[in-house]
């Protein structure tokens, strides 16, 4: 629903029917060290905290093979953002950009994504640095960086192989 209070200057908000969203199935928790939207970075760092990937028992088989990378894209559901916004203003200055310009954790359907550091994994647990999000937030997915299956990018350097 959309909250016409708490807009910035110049900001725009649409009016939304119910969502009917596709059903989306949390695999597990994010433990992060933020409790508040204002402690939390902007983007993750890979100098970051360590934090983790929880997840749920019945998807821990599916880890197997992922501590072979370094480097995972994490997908997390941003569940506390308003998702009716189309123009934003970072900087509260007036000067707007519409959401998809934007990696704003307020759009309509609000996916976090980082790609983070693996620093280990224990149990079903992945411990990782690079994250921004808070304490709680759901996890949707883990990817390998770019695993053995990935075709090669094509080679733009126009030489031979
Ligand atoms: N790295 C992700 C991306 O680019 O898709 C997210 C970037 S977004 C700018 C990160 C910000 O989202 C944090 O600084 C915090 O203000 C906000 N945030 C973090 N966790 C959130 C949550 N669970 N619900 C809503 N907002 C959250």
């Amino acid at each position: 629903m959309s909250d016409p209070v708490d807009l910035r200057p110049n900001e725009q908000a649409v009016e939304l029917e119910p969502a009917s969203d596709a059903t989306l199935r949390f695999i597990g928790t994010i433990r992060t060290p933020w409790r508040d939207r204002k402690d939390c970075p902007r983007q993750g760092n890979a100098e970051g905290p360590e934090c983790q990937l929880v997840l749920d028992p019945v998807w821990h088989e599916g880890l197997k093979g992922l501590e072979d990378y370094d480097t995972i894209e994490v997908l997390y559901w941003l569940d506390q953002s308003r998702r009716d916004l189309i123009r934003q203003s970072p900087r509260s200055d007036g000067q707007t950009f519409g959401t998809f310009a934007l990696r704003s954790p307020v759009r309509p359907n609000p996916i976090g994504t980082s790609m983070v550091k693996l620093v280990r994994v224990e149990q079903g647990t992945l411990i990782v640095r690079g994250l921004d999000c808070l304490d709680g937030t759901p996890l949707l997915d883990i990817k390998p960086d770019r695993c053995a299956f990935s075709p090669k990018a094509p080679d733009k350097s126009g030489g031979e192989d």
